[in-house]
C-alpha cells in the first residue's frame, strides 16, 4: 500500500535556518512520522540558507503564482539530507533578506507579500505532489489553509499547528489586495481582525484540523489571558483544536553521541567534566557550585523581565549562572549591568547551537521563568542532558515537567516548578534549588530520571499520524 504522501511547510527548519522551536519541530517531527507516512518538507530558500553544505540543488523546475495582480516566478530546490526529502522554494523578495522576518525585535514591512507568496508557492507544490496532507505551521504558512479550502479542484487535507498564538501575522487591509484574497473572506468568521487582515486566522478558521504544541496550550488559548484576543475565534473552532505536546529528537539531542561535547557521557555524574571545562571556557569558576543556565529569546514572553528582576539577588547566592540569548537589544545594558557587580554571572549574546549543547552538558539546572509557554524544547534538552529545570508551570512547561515531590510516580521529567509569574517566585524556586543541591544524592536522583524520562516524539509522532488519518478519512470540504 502506498504511504500517504505529507507536505510539511514550515518558515524555518533545522539545520538550514533556525530562529527558535519551531526549527526543531520542522526537523524533528517529520523524521518521527517518515516511517508511517511519505514526507516532504519545504521551506524558503533563504540567502542565508549554505547551499553547498546541505547539497541543496536546483533549480529543479520553476512555476508562477498569482500574488494579487502580479504574477510571480517561484524557483524548487531540492535536497536529500539524511535520507529525507527537503524542497527549497526561491523568490527574490522571500528570500534575499538578512534575517528571517526582520531585525531583531522587529518585522519586515513587506512580511505579509513575502510570506503569502510562501503560502501560495505551498499550495502550488501540493497540487503538483498530489499530497494528501498539508501541514502547516504558524501564521507565514496559514494562508494555504484558506486557498486550499476554496480550490475545489485541491483535495488535500490540512493541518494548521500553532506554535505561538503571539505572533498572529497581523497586517493592514491593504493586505488583502496585495494578496489576491477574495473579499468575502474579510469577515469576522474569515480572517478580518478589527479592520486588518490577520493570517492566523486563516490557519484556524480554514484548515480541517488545528493543533497546538501541548495540551494545557490548547486549553489556555480559551482563555482571555493567554488568547491574545483570538480566544473568542477559537473557542468558535474548539472541536477541531487539540495540544499534542512536542517532543525532542533523541538522536539530535543525545549527551551520549553529541559531538559539540568534549566527553558525552550516560549519568550524570559524566557532566562534571563538560561542565568544568565550560566553566573555564567562560571565565567562571569553581565546578563545586551549582550551574544555572538560560538559553532562549531575549522577548517578554520569555519571562526576562522577571529574570533580569531576580538576577542580582540570585548571583548572589553561591552559584554560577550563564546566560545565552539574543533578540531584544533593550535588555542587554540591563544584564550587563548585573554581570559587572557579579563576576559569577557569564553573559553571551548572539545565537550558537554548539555553545548551546555545551551549555545543557554542563549545566545543574535550566532556567525557564516564561510567562507562557506554548510548548517549549529547552526544558526537555536540559532534562535529556541531566539537567534539572526550574519552570514557571504554564503551557507546555506544566505538561513536560513535574513537579519534583512526583518524581517517584510519573514518567515526565521533572523539575522545580512555580506557580505565580514574580521575581519573588522565580528566587524561591531558585532557593529550593539551592538546597537540592546541596544534598548531591537527591540532585543525582532528580538528575538520572530526566535523562530517562521519555523528552521523544514517540507518543505525539502517533498522536499526529492519527490525525493526519482521521482527516484524510473525513470529507471535511
Ligand atoms: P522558542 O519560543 O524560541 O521557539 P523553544 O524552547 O521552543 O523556544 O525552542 C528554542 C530552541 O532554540 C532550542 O533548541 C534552544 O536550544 C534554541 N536556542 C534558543 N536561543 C538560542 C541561542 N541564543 N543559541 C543557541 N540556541 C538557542
Amino acid at each position: 500500500m502506498r504511504k500517504p504522501k505529507v507536505l510539511f511547510a514550515a518558515s524555518e527548519v533545522y539545520p538550514f535556518a533556525k530562529t527558535g522551536g519551531l526549527a526543531d519541530v520542522g526537523y524533528s517531527l517529520p523524521k518521527a512520522l517518515a516511517n508511517a507516512f511519505d514526507v516532504a518538507v519545504v521551506m524558503p530558500l533563504y540567502h542565508t540558507v549554505d547551499r553547498q553544505k546541505y547539497a541543496i540543488e536546483g533549480p529543479t523546475d520553476s512555476f508562477d503564482v498569482m500574488l494579487g495582480s502580479e504574477r510571480r516566478t517561484v524557483s524548487l530546490y531540492e535536497s536529500r539530507y539524511e535520507e529525507r526529502t527537503y524542497l527549497f522554494v526561491y523568490e527574490p523578495q522571500l528570500c534575499d533578506r538578512d534575517y528571517l522576518y526582520g531585525p531583531p525585535g522587529e518585522g519586515y514591512d513587506d512580511n505579509a507579500e513575502r510570506f503569502g507568496l510562501f503560502s501560495y508557492a505551498v499550495t502550488e507544490l501540493a497540487r503538483a505532489m498530489q499530497s494528501d496532507i498539508v501541514h502547516l505551521n504558524d501564521w507565514q504558512t496559514a494562508l494555504a489553509a484558506l486557498i486550499i479550502a476554496d480550490d475545489e479542484t485541491l483535495k488535500a487535507r490540512t493541518v494548521y499547528t500553532i506554535h505561538n498564538l503571539a505572533y498572529q501575522g497581523d497586517f493592514p487591509k491593504k493586505a488583502l489586495s496585495a494578496l489576491g484574497i477574495d473579499k468575502r473572506h474579510f469577515t469576522l468568521e474569515g480572517i478580518e481582525y478589527y479592520d486588518r487582515v490577520n493570517l492566523m486566522k486563516a490557519g484556524i478558521g480554514y484548515a480541517d484540523a488545528v493543533t497546538t504544541v501541548s495540551p494545557t496550550y490548547a486549553e489556555e488559548i480559551l482563555t482571555h489571558r493567554f488568547g491574545c484576543g483570538l480566544e473568542g475565534y477559537l473557542e468558535k473552532h474548539r472541536t477541531r483544536l487539540s495540544g499534542i505536546a512536542n517532543g525532542i529528537d533523541t538522536e539530535h539531542f543525545s549527551p551520549q553521541t553529541d559531538k559539540s561535547l568534549l566527553r558525552p557521557y550516560k549519568t550524570p555524574r559524566g557532566k562534571l567534566s563538560n561542565k568544568k571545562r565550560y566553566l573555564e571556557d567562560a571565565g567562571l569558576e569553581d565546578a563545586g557550585l551549582p550551574l544555572f543556565i538560560f538559553i532562549g529569546r531575549f522577548t517578554w514572553q520569555k519571562g526576562i523581565d522577571m529574570l533580569l528582576e531576580a538576577l542580582p539577588q540570585m548571583a548572589a547566592l553561591p552559584c554560577n549562572i550563564a546566560i545565552l540569548g539574543e533578540g531584544e537589544p533593550r535588555y542587554h545594558p540591563r544584564f550587563e549591568a548585573v554581570a559587572e557587580a557579579h563576576p559569577n554571572l557569564h553573559l553571551f549574546f548572539g545565537y550558537d547551537e554548539a555553545l548551546a549543547h555545551r551549555m545543557y552538558a554542563a549545566a545543574d539546572f535550566l532556567l525557564m521563568p516564561s510567562l507562557f509557554e506554548p510548548c517549549g524544547l529547552n526544558q526537555m534538552i536540559a532534562a535529556h542532558y541531566g539537567a534539572v529545570p526550574i519552570v514557571h508551570a504554564v503551557g507546555g512547561l506544566a505538561d513536560t515537567v513535574a513537579p519534583i515531590t512526583r518524581m517517584q510516580e510519573t514518567p515526565t521529567a521533572c523539575g522545580i516548578t512555580f506557580d505565580e509569574a514574580t521575581p519573588e517566585a522565580l528566587l524561591a524556586a531558585f532557593e529550593t534549588a539551592l538546597e537540592l543541591y546541596r544534598d548531591a544524592k537527591a540532585w543525582s536522583r532528580a538528575a538520572t530520571h530526566n535523562m530517562h524520562a521519555d523528552v521523544s516524539w514517540g507518543q505525539s509522532a502517533s498522536a499526529y499520524a492519527a490525525l493526519y488519518r482521521k482527516i484524510s478519512g473525513s470529507a471535511v470540504k
